[in-house]
Order: C-alpha cells, then structure tokens, then sequence
C-alpha cells in the first residue's frame, strides 16, 4: 500500500526534534510500530521528524540507584546489555523476546513505551519495576511515574509536543524474570508477565489482559501475605476484562497470567 504524503526531517540536536514537534510534526523512532500504522493509512502525520540522529538519546548509563536508558536504545542493545542482566534483568528479558531481530535491530525502548500497544512487553517490565520516564518538550521536562504512562488502549498522558528522552528504572533491582506466552517466537506476547523481587516482596505486572498493563495487585497480595505461588496464580489477572478474540477466551488469558505470573516469579528466584 502507498502510504499518504509526508514532510519528513532528520533532527540534528534534541532542541531541533522540540521544536519540530511543537510545530506539530510526530517523531519517529525506529519506525516498527508507526511506519506499519500508516502503511495501513491508521495514521497520517501531516510531518515526521526522525530522531535516528540523536545519539544523545542512545545508551545505558548508572546515576546514583538508577539506570538511565536513552529513549532511542534498541531492543537489540537491551537485550545485549551485561550492565541491565546483572542489575535489571527483567527489561533486557522483555527486549531480548520483542519480535523479530529485525524488529530488535531498530525498535526502541521509547517508542515502545510512547506507542503503548496492549500487548506490548516493555510497559509491563518498567510498571514491575516501578519506573519512570523523563519527558521533555520546547518548554522544560518532567517526570512520568510507570503508572501513570499509559492510560488506554494505544494512549499515554504524553502531550503531543512531548518526547520521552530517557527511562529510569532500579540499577540494583533485585532478582527479574519476564515470562510470555505467544503462537510463535517472533510473535507478541498474548499474555506476558513481569516479576521483580525487591527484597522479600514480589512486585508483578501483567500485559495483554486489557488496554494497559496492570499491576497483578492480588497476586503480590497473596505472595506477600506469605500465600502459596499456587493460590496467588488464581488472582493473577483480578479486576482485569480480557477480550475474547483469537486469541482466545477472557478465562484462557486469565490462566494465562497465572500461569505466566507464577513462571517469572520462579524464574526470579532462582536467579
Ligand atoms: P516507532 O514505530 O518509530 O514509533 C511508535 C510511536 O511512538 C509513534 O507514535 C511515535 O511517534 C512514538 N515515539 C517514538 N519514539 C518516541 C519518543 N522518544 N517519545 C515520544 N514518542 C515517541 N513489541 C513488543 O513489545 N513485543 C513484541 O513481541 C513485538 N513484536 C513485534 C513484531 C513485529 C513484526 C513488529 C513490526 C513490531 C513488534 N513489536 C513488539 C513492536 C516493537 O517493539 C516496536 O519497536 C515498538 O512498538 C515501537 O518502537 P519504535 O522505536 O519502532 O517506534
């Protein structure tokens, strides 16, 4: 399909991309989720301004208790980075099973998390973590708490003239695991699960159950009361209302989180 007419620009500094973006134009990252949207015409930027350039926004760096993470850091680096397996295992886990190594290759953590599709895996593992994000636009910046990023299906409370320049989350997190269930290897997760042990509590976080991740409130209730894997497994996927689709039934997902939930916090443990 051809896809609509389009201004596009290559920003050469961040200040650039602010600009371009309070004149109204969309960033465009690493393109995975947005070029397929407007190859299908579901989206139709009058104006695309490429943040490819900015190498400002690429890599993984330790300040104080966290790790900064450049909002165009790919997949692929995740994945690969020694620093987030020994610190924070769940993101570079959730990014090493992110589609396709050519989805990896070009992906990005920001743009995952700015596009926020309801299955997607990053979402889920920064809401385990209980991370942020640092967004900026022409005028200033500020700080998104994981639960407050998405909002709905395929929404966040990003402005429009808002960019996510990095992620924050933990150095020293504890023991993660992410835990997904999909038809085949590059696909999405129908369900996933995301477990991170912050001492004795167990903090999880769901996606694939509704329009945003979730945390698993009564599963970490259960498991941190001092309840059985088993019985928390039950209320995995409370105060959730899956769709039923192809994927399968409402009560299948919510097995599915169970199941998933139980998994990553095995896993966790026996990191
Ligand atoms: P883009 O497509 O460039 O942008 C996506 C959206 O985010 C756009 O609205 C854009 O304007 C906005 N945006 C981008 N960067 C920023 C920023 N820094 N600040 C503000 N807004 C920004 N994801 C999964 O989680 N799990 C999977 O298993 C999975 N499988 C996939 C399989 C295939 C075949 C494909 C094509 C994609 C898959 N994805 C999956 C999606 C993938 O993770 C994308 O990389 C991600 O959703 C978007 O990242 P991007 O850098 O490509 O963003």
């Amino acid at each position: 399909m051809i896809p609509i007419a389009t201004d596009y620009t290559r920003a050469a500094s961040l200040d650039e991309a602010l600009a371009a973006l309070r004149d109204g134009a969309k960033p465009i990252a690493g393109g995975q989720s947005l070029i397929p949207l407007m190859k299908l015409r579901l989206a139709a930027p009058e104006a695309l301004v490429d943040l490819g350039g900015l190498d400002e926004l690429r890599g993984i760096r330790r300040e104080g208790d966290s790790f900064v993470i450049g909002a165009m850091t790919r997949h692929r680096d995740l994945a690969e980075s020694d620093e987030l397996r020994a610190g924070c295992h769940v993101i570079a886990e959730a990014a090493s099973g992110v589609g396709s190594p050519a989805v990896r290759n070009r992906g990005t953590i920001g743009g995952s998390l700015a596009h926020a599709d309801p299955h997607a895996d990053l979402p889920a593992a920064l809401l385990a973590l209980d991370g942020s994000v640092t967004v900026r636009n022409a005028s200033g910046s500020r700080t998104i708490a994981a639960a407050d990023l998405v909002v709905d299906y395929l929404q966040t409370s990003l402005a429009d003239d808002e960019l996510i320049v990095d992620v924050r989350v933990p150095a020293d997190a504890g023991r993660s695991a992410y835990a997904k269930f999909h038809r085949r290897a590059i696909d999405w997760s129908i369900v996933g699960a995301a477990a991170v042990l912050r001492g004795d509590r167990v903090q999880v976080a769901i996606t694939g159950l509704g329009a945003r991740p979730v945390r698993a409130s009564g599963f970490e209730e259960v498991v941190n009361g001092g309840g059985s894997l088993e019985d928390a497994a039950r209320r995995a996927g409370e105060g959730t209302s899956p769709l039923d689709d192809l994927d399968g039934s409402a009560e299948y997902k919510h097995h599915l989180a169970g199941v998933l939930a139980r998994r990553a916090v095995q896993a966790a443990r026996e990191r």
